[in-house]
This record gives structure tokens, C-alpha cells and sequence, in this order.
């Protein structure tokens, strides 16, 4: 089948390859010029674990082609994808201009009968207002069919989702439309969930919200057990061997960011709030996250009279290990807040820091190693946990000039530093001194 996919970021590059390593011939389209340049040299302007080969693969059979051009990417598609962004609106609700403009361009250059999934993830109701778009304005004969198929992978492990997801949701509202999709995903060999178009589209919001409260609940236990002298861990491990809750997602730590749990839990309060709904648990789960991600600088600010001229070592920036991303991470809270309080911040993450430059305060200071980045450091935060990080062996924190440790993501077992010297906070257990 020929494919064509628009947009070519963390959605859009990974279906792409993934739809051609499956077989499909495969055009992504961009309007970023700078990306496709790249694209076409065989360069992955993201950082996403095995992207770089499988889509190199894929170019080298010809199976993969960029392109700036709709029109090129557009001509003789059996199926188009829409994977653009929808960023948040300032009220909250989600952005909807890039997936409207790539709808205006497939009726204005589309000639033939097409299947147009959005796998952008979108409001209630968003995919039938497309499909209406488009007739409205189709002036020739065309079936032009809207599908709804959400996306759940996950930054740092896309493409092995790509190929292991639990579930790919298709909603539809054609046996031909079905019967497509279902072709085109049958070799990834993941169960396929066949819905309505608008159900689909509450499935990707409630999935993420769902996922944010147990981030959000788990936080909350820890501070209590902050309090109360249990150990969040022990906790997590007791309450997931319950089937009914499950060991996954029980990580305490500084909360959640990146590109989607932020902006889609506050779409779904809008999209309640649309039907006159109350979403009274999603508001509490986004104000506890905002707090956890603050939570380290109170720490810290318990902990010292001062920060000023105190040399901060940061390690980890991403919003999660095993990407670049740096979208709504915990860190550009963080150092913004300890440049006003007048610290040294000095930063390390193994491979966000390009992406970090862009929109981290420009007083800070980037080392190329953890070692560079604890030397004279008066106290460490880890923010991500990366393998490295979580790898890094305890005497290079007591190298630092004063050995105080502020872990935000549990990195450390208790046991491997007690008596070490080093002065270790970490999330929902007891200060080890
Ligand atoms: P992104 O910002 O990384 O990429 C979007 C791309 O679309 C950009 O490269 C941009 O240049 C391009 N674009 C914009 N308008 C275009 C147009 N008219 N024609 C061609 N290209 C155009 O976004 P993303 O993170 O890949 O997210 C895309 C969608 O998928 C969003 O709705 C997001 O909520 C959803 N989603 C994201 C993730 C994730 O982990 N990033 C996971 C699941 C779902």
C-alpha cells in the first residue's frame, strides 16, 4: 500500500518507518525543510533507541521517501496519516491548526479515493468535524474516509512499542474503512481494538489521564510516607503484586512532564468542561504534579538558609530517560528557580542537552560528564533517571565538595548508601545520612 504520513516528529517518524519496516511504501511529509534535509541524508532529527537504523534500512529498499511536498506524498495514497502536533491552546484546551491545515491541503490536492487517519491525538468529536471540513469543501467525486487511530507509544522505547504495543485502536465508521486499517497493521501482529470514531478518541485522553493519576496518587503516598517513616518502594512493590492495581506506573518521584501527559490531562478537563462536567480528580492529579515538580526546591530550601553562590550539580534533563525530549520537563522549573535564588547551576544529561540549550535559562553551565559536573559541586539533583545516572558509582559523589545528594527519581538503593558518607534525600524515604 502506499502510504503517506504528515509530520515527521516523535509520532510521525516512528509510524513511518515502522509502516515501511512492515512493507508499506512510505512517504513522510514535513513542512520543517530542515528536518526532511536531514531525513533524506538518512539523519534522525530525534533521539529515539534503534529510529536511526530501522529507518536507514528502510531508505536503503526504497520503501522510505521525505518530502516537503504534499502534493508529492499526497499523489496516488491509499491511506494518508495525519501525525502533526496539537499543542496546547493558553486556556488548556488542544491546538487544532496544524491537523486543520493538513485537512484543507488533502482537499486541495487529493485526486483519488483515501483513507485519512489522524493519529494526532485530538478532542472528542475533533475527527468528525475534519471529515465534515472536508466534504464541505471536496469538490470533485472523492470518498475521502476519517479514521480515528490514537497513538500510545512511548517516547524512549517508540519503536519497540511500535511493534509490541498491548493494543492498536482503530475507530471507524465503515466496514471498508475497518477492513484498510486492518490490513495495513495486521504484520505488526498486536491485537487491534475496532470502536467508533468518537469512543477512539476518549480512549487516548482517559489512557493518559488514567496513567497521570497513578503517577500523581503514588506521589502522594510518598510524601505521606515521607511523614510517616514508611518507604514509598516497599509500598509500590506491596500494593503492585494486587492484580487489581498492577506493578506498572508506581514510580514515585518528581512527577510527570513531557508532550503529552500535561497537555492532554488539561484538554480533558476542558473537553469536560465543555459538557458542563466537573473533572474533580484530573484537576487534583495536575495540581499534585505541579507541586511534585517543585517539590526537590522546597527540600533544598529546607535543608539550606541559602542557595546563593552554592554550586548545583544537575544531573538528567530530559523529562525521561532515552530521549531528547525537553518538553514540560521538571528541569526548566528547577534551574530557573535556582538561578533566581543566585546558585551555580552546572548541567549534565547524556543526550538532551542540545535540546536543554534551547530553552533551559542561559546562566547555567553545561559539562560533558557526570564527574565534570559534580567537581566542586556543594549538591547534586538528579532529575532523569538514565542508566548512566543510575549507574554512576557512589564515590564520585563523595568527591564532591560536600557530599549532598537530592534524588528525584529514586535512582539509589537505601541500603548501598548508608554509611557512605554521602548525605542522600530522595522521594517517599527516609533521609540517609
Ligand atoms: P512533534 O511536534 O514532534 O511533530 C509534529 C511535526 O509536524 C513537526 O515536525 C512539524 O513540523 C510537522 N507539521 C506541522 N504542520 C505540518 C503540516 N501542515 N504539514 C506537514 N508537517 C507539519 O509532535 P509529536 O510529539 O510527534 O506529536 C504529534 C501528535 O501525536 C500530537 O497530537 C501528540 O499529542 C500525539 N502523541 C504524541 C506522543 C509522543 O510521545 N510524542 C505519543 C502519542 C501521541
Amino acid at each position: 500500500m502506499k502510504i503517506a504520513v504528515v509530520g515527521t516528529g516523535y509520532v510521525g517518524l516512528v509510524t513511518g518507518v515502522s509502516l515501511s519496516e512492515i512493507g508499506h511504501q512510505v512517504w513522510c511529509i514535513d513542512i520543517d525543510t530542515e528536518k526532511i534535509e536531514m531525513l533524506k541524508k538518512g539523519k534522525s532529527p530525534i533521539y529515539e533507541p534503534g529510529l536511526s537504523e530501522l529507518m536507514q534500512k528502510n531508505i536503503a529498499q526504497n520503501r522510505l521517501t521525505f518530502t516537503t511536498k504534499h502534493s508529492e506524498g499526497f499523489q496516488g495514497a491509499d491511506v494518508i496519516y495525519i501525525a502533526v502536533g496539537t499543542p496546547e491552546n493558553e486556556d488548556g484546551s488542544a491546538n487544532l491548526t496544524y491537523v486543520e491545515d493538513v485537512a484543507l491541503k488533502i482537499v486541495e490536492l487529493v485526486t483519488q479515493d483515501t483513507i485519512v487517519v489522524i493519529k494526532s491525538t485530538v478532542p472528542v468529536g475533533t475527527n468528525n468535524r475534519i471529515q465534515d471540513l472536508i466534504n464541505q469543501h471536496k469538490e470533485r467525486d472523492l470518498r475521502i474516509e476519517i479514521v480515528s487511530n490514537p497513538e500510545f507509544l512511548k517516547e524512549g522505547t517508540a519503536i519497540y512499542d511500535s511493534f509490541h504495543g498491548d493494543r492498536i485502536v482503530i475507530g471507524a465508521s465503515s466496514k471498508y474503512a475497518f477492513k484498510i486499517l486492518e490490513e495495513i497493521n495486521k504484520p505488526f501482529g498486536i491485537p487491534i481494538f475496532q470502536t467508533d470514531i468518537r469512543s477512539a478518541e476518549m480512549i487516548k485522553y482517559a489512557a493518559n489521564a488514567f496513567l497521570a493519576t497513578k503517577i500523581s496518587f503514588i506521589n502522594e503516598i510518598a510524601n505521606i510516607c515521607e511523614r510517616v517513616e514508611a518507604d514509598v518502594e516497599e509500598v509500590a512493590r506491596g500494593i503492585g503484586m494486587d492484580q487489581r492495581i498492577g506493578n506498572k506506573f508506581l514510580k514515585a518521584g518528581i512527577g510527570y512532564g513531557g508532550s503529552c501527559f500535561p497537555k492532554d490531562t488539561k484538554a480533558l478537563l476542558k473537553i469536560a468542561g465543555v459538557v458542563d462536567y466537573d473533572f474533580e480528580l484530573l484537576k487534583g492529579v495536575i495540581m499534585v504534579n505541579k507541586n511534585q515538580q517543585e517539590l526537590l526546591l522546597q527540600k533544598l530550601n529546607n535543608r539550606f538558609d541559602t542557595l546563593k553562590d552554592k554550586r548545583i550539580a544537575i544531573l538528567g534533563l530530559a523529562f525521561k530517560p532515552n530521549t531528547d525530549d525537553m518538553r514540560e520537563a521538571a528541569s526548566i522549573v528547577i534551574t530557573e528557580e535556582l538561578v533566581n535564588q543566585g546558585a551555580n547551576v552546572v548541567v549534565y544529561d547524556p543526550v538532551a542537552m542540545e535540546n536543554a540549550k534551547k530553552v533551559l535559562v542561559p546562566s547555567i553551565k553545561y559539562a560533558s560528564s557526570v564527574e565534570e559536573a559534580l567537581q566542586e559541586a556543594e549538591v547534586a539533583l538528579i532529575l532523569t533517571e538514565w542508566d548512566e545516572i543510575k549507574k554512576i558509582d557512589i564515590e564520585s559523589f563523595r568527591k564532591m565538595k560536600t557530599p549532598i545528594v537530592f534524588d528525584g527519581r529514586n535512582c539509589f538503593d537505601l541500603e548501598s548508601l548508608q554509611k557512605s558518607g554521602i548525605e542522600y534525600h530522595s522521594i517517599g524515604r527516609p533521609v540517609v545520612k
